[in-house]
């Protein structure tokens, strides 16, 4: 029999309702047995998020104000879920431990915490498999470091002897048994830990959307779906700011090469997407996705006979280095050279970079240019079709944006476009265009 990790986001969890569809899911396939659930999240769009909730009621518990209140209200929301599945579960003895322990400081990971492991034991209890706790099996060390090795041990040893298992998403425990979470969204990366663990066939992630959009649908009216992506795509994509899975849920599954496939609980018959280490299909498009972000600033460096100066660039990017700033991108030409670094982080060191740069590389002029956004063109298709470039340019020509900076990286994989902050929208809207719409 397969073995299938089914991770379940927020909205998934977020009612009874919504429990019943992850139920019919988990039974319609017995490989289905092992559950990462989320913490309740929005029923509806301005409703708030368990999560959100425990955060603001330890926020109170911390500064000595009265949180019974806002307490209730978590207790309320999983009373709603188990009385809306029929269960006759009570809460009661874990809610009292919870106002203790925020009572005595227990701290903001233990309080945000408590999300999913109270889901975990509603879903344990209404689907009859075995509840274990993340903080069991998920290990960190008494810095909150992360240890990959040492859980998936335990983990694999813990859950080596059961059939069926709900391990609660988010969280883990240090060596002390402190309590600490991953940060936000970090139940993706609990279901790629538990799936490597138990070395699963496939890690289903169910959320509330089928599978990741070929560009963002703030931008493009109903997107296609990318059937098929690669690690490395995905990678790209997310660093660019497409966000459907977190970022770290990628790297455990990808040692193992399980494949990892995001579905919606609300159209579960939809494909969704794959995502593997390697595929022989080629993507629809030639193009597998489109993600873009905005607000870098560009600093240009000049200085003639740059070219033959040996360790010119080292001594730039160390002045970037020493001053905690990370470089996106670095373009150069025979005497020129462009960073580009995110706005916020740079312009709260400005000053000091650039006397830094003046004094370590005397270059013969420096600008600065700013509101610049970056976007990403990916697709393993590239490396096998000609003309992807031209394609792209003809495109950005025709809807009148200026290309600032290209950058394509040597794997073929991604084109990286540099344009005005006010071109964004125009530029991810003709390169859609011109690669999906036309082709539809
Ligand atoms: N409940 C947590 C959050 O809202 C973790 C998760 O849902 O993955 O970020």
């Amino acid at each position: 029999m397969k073995k299938i990790v089914v991770k379940f986001g927020g909205s998934s969890l977020a009612s009874a309702q919504q429990f019943q569809k992850a139920g019919e899911i988990i039974r319609e396939n017995e490989g289905r047995r092992f559950v990462v659930p989320s913490a309740p999240g929005k029923r509806f769009s301005d409703d708030t998020k368990v999560t959100d909730l425990l955060y603001e009621c330890y926020a109170l518990a911390e500064k000595g104000e009265p949180f019974t209140e806002k307490l209730a209200e978590v207790k309320e929301r999983y009373y709603e879920i188990i009385k809306g599945l029929g269960l006759t579960l009570s809460l009661e003895k874990e809610f009292e431990t919870i106002a203790q322990q925020f009572q005595e400081h227990a701290g903001t990971n233990y309080a945000a915490s408590r999300g999913e492991y109270l889901n975990g034991i509603v879903m344990a209890e209404y689907l009859g498999f075995e509840f274990v706790d993340a903080a069991e099996v998920i290990c960190f060390d008494n810095e909150g470091v992360f240890l990959p090795d040492k859980t998936d041990r335990v983990m694999a040893k813990r859950l080596a002897k059961l059939e069926k298992a709900v391990i609660p998403g988010f969280y883990g425990a240090r060596a002390d048994g402190t309590v600490q979470t991953f940060s936000r969204g970090g139940s993706d990366v609990t279901g790629s830990l538990v799936a490597r663990a138990i070395k699963a066939d496939l890690y289903e992630n169910w959320t509330d959307v089928s599978g990741f959009l070929v560009a963002d649908p703030r931008i493009i009216n109903n997107p296609e779906v990318i059937t098929t992506i690669t690690y490395k795509e995905l990678r790209e994509l997310s660093y660019m700011g497409a966000t459907v899975l977190h970022e770290d849920a990628i790297f455990p599954v990808r040692t193992e090469g399980i494949p990892i496939n995001i579905k919606n609980t609300n159209a579960p018959h939809d494909p969704g997407t794959l995502i593997v280490a390697n595929t022989s299909l080629q993507p629809k498009y030639t193009i597998t996705g489109i993600a873009g972000t905005k607000d870098f600033v560009a600093i240009n460096i000049e200085k003639d006979m740059m070219h033959s100066e040996i360790g010119f660039g080292k001594r730039v990017l160390e002045v970037f280095e020493n001053n905690g700033v990370s470089f996106e991108h670095v373009p150069s030409g025979i005497d020129t050279m462009t960073v580009f670094v995110k706005q916020n982080t740079f312009q709260e060191k400005e000053q000091e970079i650039l006397s830094q740069l003046q004094r370590s590389c005397q270059p013969d002029s420096i600008d600065l240019e700013s509101n610049l956004a970056l976007i990403a063109v990916v697709g393993r298709g590239m490396k096998s079709t000609r003309g992807t470039a031209g394609r792209i340019f003809s495109a950005l020509a025709h809807a009148n944006v200026n290309v600032k900076m290209i950058d394509q990286g040597s794997s073929e994989l991604n084109i990286i476009i540099g344009v005005t902050n006010s071109d964004f929208q125009a530029a991810i809207k003709a390169i859609y265009d011109i690669f999906v719409t036309i082709q539809l």
